[in-house]
């Protein structure tokens, strides 16, 4: 077996092991490969042992890749930063975009959604560890930017995401996103999805309710 299909088969089943330890329901954590900088034909390997989501970060590396992988069924989620400017590609190609963080981008996104296309999940990203230099919306914006993108037409609000900091080595950011979810669905009980989680703390997240974990080096290898 190649080393990323037995490194797919190890992240599933500590996928499991965390679900049985959170007492979660099967099938309540999804695994988004995050392929940012690896080449289309590792994504194909992966895609035949039985991953449909993957995540890019970057806007030109994922519409190659999307182009390259046109033959296959795959469900592709935009999980970077995002320039106002680029949000058509955006919304012309992506299934899921889990990195707004402003109503802007939002409305762009809805108002440049192709009418033949189903509406596209949005998951709002928030800076829960409150850094100067990350991506995401304060939580004290929340409310005001989800009852904002809750009108638009064509996109569908699903939920939450968040990377905290790496220093955050009590984990309480996810415990804080649980309650952000939380409280947010009171007012929009079609969210569904908590997107935390990533190679070095996918248990922790687990624990906490993420319902998405976002795994990049524990299937592709690091990064150069
Ligand atoms: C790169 C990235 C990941 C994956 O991180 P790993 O530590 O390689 O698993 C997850 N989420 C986002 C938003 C990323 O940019």
């Amino acid at each position: 077996m190649t080393d990323i299909l037995s490194r797919y088969q190890t992240v599933s089943q500590a996928i499991e092991r965390a679900r049985l330890n959170a007492n979660r329901r099967p099938g309540s954590i999804d695994l988004l490969a995050v392929s940012k900088t690896k080449p289309a034909e590792q994504l194909r390997s992966l895609y035949s042992a039985g991953q449909r989501d993957f995540g890019e970060n970057y806007l030109q590396e994922a519409l190659d890749k999307i182009e390259q992988l046109a033959d296959l069924d795959i469900c592709w989620h935009f999980i970077g930063p995002i320039q106002s400017n680029k949000t058509r590609p955006i919304a012309e190609h992506f299934h899921w975009v889990q990195s707004v963080d402003r109503v802007k981008i939002a409305q762009r996104l809805s108002g440049q959604r192709p009418s033949h296309l189903p509406p596209l999940n949005i998951c709002i990203q928030v800076n829960i560890s409150q850094e100067a230099s990350k991506s995401g919306c304060l939580p004290s914006e929340l409310p005001n930017i989800l009852q904002q993108c809750a009108e638009l037409p064509n996109i569908r609000l699903r939920g939450l995401m968040a990377i905290p900091k790496q220093s955050d080595t009590d984990h309480s950011a996810f415990a804080d996103m649980r309650a952000l979810l939380t409280q947010a669905q009171q007012n929009y009980p079609n969210m569904d999805t908590l997107s935390m989680g990533m190679s070095n703390d996918m248990d922790h997240a687990i624990a906490q309710g993420a319902t998405m974990i976002r795994i990049g080096t524990a299937l592709f290898g690091a990064r150069n």
